[in-house]
């Protein structure tokens, strides 16, 4: 019969109408990030052996590690970098570490100005992830909540305070303010 269909359309409509919205209001609003989504990767300095495990299981080249040895025998990270510009956020790497150190779990609001800006060093991976872990009650992606001297270390940042190693991690990298788009 002539009219069924616009007849459907607007009962859909209608329905629709009473039901409470799906979207938000972004940037001022900001969704909850599913625990599983494939975002862009945070990397936690404090769980990070320097074992190179993701770099080796990274199908693009993406993560570069270098490390040094200590005299504990643990691994000084003189270099951990993520080039986000070839990062395919297929997760390979999350997967493949075998302390979590590396997580998904970025924000929606990491966007850069410059393309270059996607390659980012321990210090920009580490303000992430200090970000990260004060907006979220100090509790990594995966749910498990960061040590009480991690938590200390990030709190004197904040507050400007010469920071103390927190005990029985590895050393803490100082995060680095953000990068400013240049104006005009
Ligand atoms: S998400 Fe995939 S492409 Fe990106 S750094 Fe990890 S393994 Fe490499
Ligand atoms: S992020 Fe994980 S896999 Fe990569 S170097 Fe650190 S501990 Fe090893």
């Amino acid at each position: 019969m002539y009219g069924i269909g616009l007849a459907k359309g607007l009962w859909l409509t209608l329905r629709h109408f009473f039901k409470p919205p799906v979207t938000v209001q972004f940037p001022e609003e900001v969704r909850k990030m599913p625990a599983r989504a494939r975002t862009s990767l945070l990397w936690f300095d404090e769980r990070c052996t320097g074992c190179s495990t993701c770099a080796q299981a990274c199908p693009d080249g993406c993560i570069l590690v270098a490390t040094e040895p200590r005299p504990d025998g643990s691994m000084n990270k003189v270099r951990y970098e993520i080039d986000f510009r070839i990062c395919m956020y297929c997760g390979l790497c999350t997967e493949a570490c075998p302390y979590e150190a590396i997580q998904p779990g970025g924000t929606f609001t990491d966007a850069v100005y410059f393309f270059d800006d996607m390659y980012q060093d321990k210090y920009d991976l580490t303000r992430l992830a200090h970000e990260h872990l004060r907006n979220n009650n100090y509790a990594y992606p995966n749910g498990m909540n960061a040590p009480k001297s991690v938590i200390d270390f990030i709190e004197a940042e904040a507050e400007g305070k010469d920071a103390p190693p927190p005990g029985g991690t590895h050393a803490q990298i100082p995060s680095q303010p953000r990068k400013e788009a240049p104006r005009g």
